[in-house]
């Protein structure tokens, strides 16, 4: 699939964002293993902490759609930021590898910047280090 159609996705998600304490709005796309587009946007709150992510949006819209497999994600910001390290983690628990998993951070200039996911994040918490601990969960536990 070519990128345009979930750049395009993420900057319509973009759209509906609801900041109004930041005024920093956030549209992210994902493409799921049917290469099915989910969207996010970011949704602030009041009380700060309840503040959720575009990224994790569109991860949450993808597992309540059946998806389990993050093909790419692209997010789009006014300055092209990448994901925070939440998202990030979040993003690694869908992703089959992190390096297979390219991330594309857009500003709204139209500028980007595409990274693997495994970039990102190097070092990600996986389930395998999970399944390690004693009384943790198996890998096979988790499809
Ligand atoms: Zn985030």
């Amino acid at each position: 699939m070519d990128n345009s159609e979930l750049v395009a996705a993420a900057k319509a998600a973009r759209e509906a964002a609801y900041t109004p304490y930041s005024g920093y709005a956030v549209g992210a796309a994902v493409q799921d293993e049917r290469n099915r587009i989910h969207r996010g946007c970011n949704v602030e709150n009041a009380s700060f902490g309840a503040t959720i992510c575009a990224e994790r949006n569109a991860v949450a819209s993808m597992v309540a759609h059946g998806g389990r497999s993050i093909a790419a994600v692209a997010v789009v910001t006014a300055d092209g930021g990448v994901p925070c390290g939440m998202c990030l983690q979040v993003l690694a628990e869908f992703a089959p590898a992190t390096e297979q998993v390219e991330v594309i951070c857009v500003a709204m200039d139209g500028s980007s910047r595409t990274f693997k996911l495994s970039d990102l994040l190097p070092h990600a918490f996986r389930s395998d280090a999970v399944a390690r601990t004693p009384g943790g969960v198996q890998g096979s536990d988790l499809t």
